[in-house]
């Protein structure tokens, strides 16, 4: 046993998550821990909820952190919407989509799942024929950008859709809120959940939430208590909720909370539209030098998450040892394949604080030397001369 001080080697995060996390949100986790029912917490407090409907593009007043991470966020939406015997279609196209169903269940919900192929956006006219079928529906849950491959869905479309049919929706937004756009208002979105270590770059295990009216309401009619003590909107709402007279629910994570605060602030100083075109740009300038490597990607163009490429392991080519060696020679992290995907294909994220022409550039040149070290007849210097021009264009 050592009692010498970890010092985590130096990285650059561009995997799927968490990102890397600016010096000043760092920063700010660092200031002293004061007690969560302080007057000075309480007004920071506000501030992120005020920070996080902007960020959401929402005025729903229940707008909070939950305290864990994305998953936690998924399934506090889960569990207070769901009573048993309720039915609810779940489009499923990756990872995330199968943990919504698998939580469903969990709440004794029946799931009527509506499948797309890994690597696609979630099909509109799919969903549309669950619904027909499925009379009882109330709920409809999908996620926006599903991480595990790479796809963007049309959030905006599928939420019309289920209103269309009287369900309410849950959305997930892990990877999109801060990377996509996102608008929970103007899409009519119900109960949707995010995380922070993604495009936010904030410190991982925090789960920013977001719930309509109408999903509000229909939490607190619901007929059964919720399954989950902590989850509980309505309990944790004495605590979050608005008004002077907070209660104490659990003790928050303060300095958490202090970091999510100052990456909100980043957020908001650079305009959360700004953030969707910064996005966009480096995506295109990184998937331009992934052309010049012949690298393909497993998702069709106009389906493409620009903040998370995924993209096919050449024939010949050790995926691991690859990801191992941008590991130890270049600090830099990317992703591997999850599911039937593993072994296949890598996740190359710009998200956030790491989405930045510097890392796409470093990338790329050290992708492209370690392609042509183990074989490819490719070059990094090519790959980067031409997201260089992209991003000069
Ligand atoms: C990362 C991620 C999650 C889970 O977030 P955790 O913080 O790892 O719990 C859920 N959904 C999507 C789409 C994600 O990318």
């Amino acid at each position: 046993m050592s009692s010498a001080a970890f010092i985590p080697p130096r990285r650059i995060l561009m995997g799927p998550g968490p990102s890397d996390v600016a010096p000043r949100v760092l920063e700010a986790m660092a200031c002293p821990t004061i007690g969560h029912l302080d007057p000075a917490f309480v007004g920071l407090m506000d501030e992120i909820k005020r920070l996080l409907q902007y960020a959401f593009q929402t005025e729903n007043s229940l707008t909070m952190p939950v305290s864990g991470p994305g998953t936690a966020g998924m399934e506090t939406c889960v569990v207070n919407l769901l009573e048993p015997g309720d039915t609810i279609v779940i489009c499923q196209n990756g990872v995330f989509g199968n943990r919504l169903k698998a939580m469903a269940e969990r709440a004794r919900a029946t799931v009527v799942s509506v499948k797309d192929p890994w690597g696609r956006a979630v099909d509109p006219e799919n969903l549309e024929a669950a619904l027909k079928a499925t009379p009882k529906a109330r709920y409809v849950a999908f996620v926006h950008a599903e991480t595990s491959t790479g796809a963007l869905s049309d959030a905006e479309t599928l939420a019309h859709l289920a209103r269309r049919y009287d369900c309410l929706t849950i959305v997930d937004t892990v990877t999109s809120l801060g990377g996509s756009r996102l608008q929970v208002d103007a899409w009519g979105l119900d109960a949707v959940y995010s995380g922070t270590q993604k495009c936010l770059s904030c410190t991982p295990g925090l789960s920013p939430i977001t719930m309509s009216g109408r999903a509000l309401s229909v939490v607190q009619s619901r007929t059964t208590p919720v399954q989950s003590w902590f989850m509980d909107v309505g309990l944790v709402i004495g605590y979050w909720g608005s008004g002077s007279k907070r209660t104490y629910h659990h003790t928050a994570p303060i300095n958490a909370l202090y970091s999510l605060h100052e990456a909100l602030c980043m957020l908001k100083e650079e305009g959360v539209e700004n953030a969707w075109v910064r996005h966009r740009r480096n995506h295109d300038a990184l998937q331009a030098g992934l052309e010049v490597l012949g690298i393909q990607f497993i998702v069709p163009r106009e389906e493409r998450i620009p903040q998370l490429n995924a993209v096919k392991v050449p024939d010949g080519i050790d995926e691991a040892r690859i990801r191992q060696r941008l590991l130890d020679e270049w600090q830099i992290e990317i992703g591997s394949g999850l599911g039937v995907l593993a072994g296949k294909i890598w996740r190359i994220g710009l998200m956030g604080y790491s989405s930045r022409s510097d890392n796409v550039i470093a990338f790329l040149s050290a992708f492209g030397n370690l392609l042509a070290d183990e074989g490819l007849s490719v070059s990094g210097r090519e790959a980067a001369q031409e997201a260089q021009r992209v991003l000069q264009a």
